[in-house]
């Protein structure tokens, strides 16, 4: 059987990390059929627009979807595209698990976290105006239904994963309404799942008490800006943003993506670290049921970290000697013979 999936290289280093991801997919043996769909800053020239009508077209068909990042031009331009994905497909949930790897220089040992983010509201809205010259105002939008359905989606995952507790996280103390109805539903929820210990940090504390010892916690649920700036947090703790993979679902469909962003600093020069696409597309087999697939990927990428030979250079390696192709992709460049991942 073949899966059609939708492939977004992305910008930077996107087309890079995926070309690397397509590979160790390939090398699963189960068969792809990609569809590649040009999406990003890469697209307004020959689209004019980041986000041409048929990415989600093709997205919504397929049902599932592997993306390289896309650059959002900071203070004006266009909107980022992963906030219009994930509004218009309604990719609600965002999970990032976040695990130490072994053989990867970082400041902790046995971290084994999951942060689950809201995706489609928060101050992601995009509800911004200026009031009077010199006064901007932006719209925090939290609801009854994203923040209970987000819940509920935490604490089914850690039902279904043999997870022990959740940890809402908030600043309820001074957001009495918005983060208050964010709690009252994560507490709502939480009455259905008895098994499952449910408890609550601010988060600024959320932040110190990480940094000083993140394996004191087992799962995060977080509003959108909370859970986009406390998984980039707890990717440092398994090495950076070139190790942390995600995932963002929602009852049309799923798309899998890292945690990082285009990297323009490292672009083009063949020093981006793959890992954490390849993890996510072990996220996307697990979610297509290839269960023995996405175990042997995960596997192949602890055994080439722990035998230290051929690592990128954020992880102390030099130069990957490889570069690969995205199917569907202009420019092709040589790659090496590849082995079947067992
Ligand atoms: P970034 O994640 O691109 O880079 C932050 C730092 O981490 C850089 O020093 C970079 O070199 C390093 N890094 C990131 N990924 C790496 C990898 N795979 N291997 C090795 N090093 C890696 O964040 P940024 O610089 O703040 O953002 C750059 C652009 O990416 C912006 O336009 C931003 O909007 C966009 N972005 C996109 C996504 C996405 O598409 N999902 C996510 C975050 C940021």
């Amino acid at each position: 059987m073949s899966y059609r999936v939708t492939l977004i290289p992305g910008d930077g280093i996107g087309p890079e990390v995926m070309a690397a991801a397509v590979r160790v997919l390939s090398a699963t043996g189960i068969d792809f059929d990609w569809e590649t769909e040009i999406a990003g800053a890469g697209a307004i020239g020959e689209h004019g627009t980041a986000l041409p009508p048929r990415v989600l077209t093709s997205i919504l068909k397929n049902k599932v979807a592997l993306k390289g990042p896309t650059e959002t031009p900071i203070g004006t331009g266009h909107r980022s595209i992963n906030v219009e994905l994930r509004k218009q497909l309604d990719l609600y949930a965002n999970l990032r698990p976040v695990k130490t790897l072994p053989g990867v220089k970082s400041r902790f040992e046995g971290v084994d976290l999951i942060v689950v983010r809201e995706n489609t509201e928060d101050l992601y809205s995009g509800l911004e105006h200026v009031v009077v010259p010199g006064v901007v105002e932006s719209l925090k939008i939290i609801t009854e239904k994203a923040s209970t359905r987000i819940a509920r989606f935490a604490f089914a995952h850690a039902r279904s994963h043999g997870r022990k507790r959740v940890t809402a996280v908030h600043k309820a103390n001074i957001m009495k309404l918005s983060d208050g109805l964010f709690l009252d539903c994560c507490r709502k929820v939480a009455k259905d799942f008895p098994e499952v210990r449910y408890d609550e940090i601010i988060v600024d504390n959320a932040c110190m008490q990480l940094v000083l010892d993140p394996t004191r916690f087992d799962m995060l649920l977080l509003e959108n800006l909370y859970g986009d700036i406390v998984s980039d947090l707890c990717a440092g703790f398994i090495g950076g943003l070139g190790m942390a993979p995600g995932a963002n679902i929602g009852e049309a469909g799923a798309l899998f993506e890292a945690v990082h962003g285009s990297a323009p600093d490292i672009a083009g020069r063949n020093l981006a670290n793959p890992i954490a696409l390849v993890l996510s597309s072990a996220m996307m087999l697990e979610h297509l049921g290839e269960l023995d697939a996405a175990r042997r990927v995960r596997e192949a990428v602890l055994a080439v970290l722990a035998e230290g030979r051929h690592l990128t250079p954020d992880l102390g390696g030099s130069r990957p000697r490889c570069s690969c192709r995205v199917p569907g992709a202009t420019v092709a460049r040589s790659a090496g013979p590849v082995s079947r991942v067992r």
